[in-house]
């Protein structure tokens, strides 16, 4: 009897896993991500360091503030491990998050690939414009010194004729991340005070008309960060911290 009780727990459990995971649930049409539509945006891109781009990472453009370039490399860990497939691992998690709770999710790049590059900040931004999404997420990760660690936001700071549109809205949304990323475990910024800095100088924030944040979710080259982004579970971790800080806002109003 106790045998076959067990067989049968065992096979019930099975079963709900097999049908009812959160990604795969219908969506929640009544929460606040319900109907919004959300850009995210996971940095740089494998190829971006491929000799074979060099001329298109070389483009540049007038970001209000200064000349910047199309894109970057991005960071690695010490033990090699690329920033660009950090953020796309997260992102694409994220993403399946979030339509599980009603979003519409779009994505800046399709692919991460060393046979692929970009494309450029400004575009990642448009391409926020154009859909008219409710807010951009950009997934990042630093690249600092040894002993820093944790996540910090960017937010977009004035820019005359640039950011008028975006600064109090992208605040906001920083804050509201900050606040639920923080409360669902994510580790805070041991070097940035508040987790915030407000920049004048980020391309795909000065190009945004949509409120929008770049999120740096830990450093690369400091060993506990690193653990936690180069495995699975800390992966799913960042995402579902991310998803946390967006419903924060959300919830908000
Ligand atoms: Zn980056």
């Amino acid at each position: 009897m106790r045998a076959a009780a067990a067989f049968l727990a065992t096979t019930a459990t099975a079963a709900a896993l097999l049908i009812g995971t959160p990604a795969q649930a219908a969506p929640d049409a009544g929460g606040p991500l319900a109907g919004k539509v959300i850009l995210l945006d996971p940095g740089h891109q494998l190829g971006n360091s491929n000799p074979a781009f060099a001329k298109q990472m070389a483009q540049k453009k007038f970001n209000g503030t200064t000349v910047k370039g199309c894109n970057t490399t991005g960071t690695a860990t010490n033990g090699g491990y690329p920033e660009a497939t950090f953020n796309w691992r997260v992102a694409k998690r994220l993403k399946r998050l979030l339509e599980a709770q009603g979003a519409r999710v779009e994505l800046t790049r399709t692919s991460n690939s060393r046979d692929a590059w970009g494309p450029c900040v400004w575009d990642r931004a448009k391409q926020a414009n154009r859909i008219g999404a409710d807010i951009m997420v950009n997934i990042h990760a630093d690249g600092s010194s040894a002993r820093n660690r944790g996540f910090f936001l960017l937010a977009p700071g004035l820019v005359k004729g640039w950011t008028e549109d975006v600064v109090k809205p992208g605040r906001r949304l920083a804050k509201a991340m900050i606040s639920g990323m923080t409360k669902a475990g994510a580790p805070p910024s041991n070097y940035i005070r508040d987790q915030l800095m407000i920049s004048t100088n980020t391309t795909g924030l000065n190009f945004s008309d949509v409120p929008t944040v770049t999120v740096e979710l830990g450093n690369m080259r400091n060993a506990a960060d690193a653990r936690l982004m180069t495995s699975t579970s800390g992966q799913r971790s960042y995402a579902r911290w991310l998803l946390a800080g967006i419903d924060s806002y959300f919830a908000r109003g």
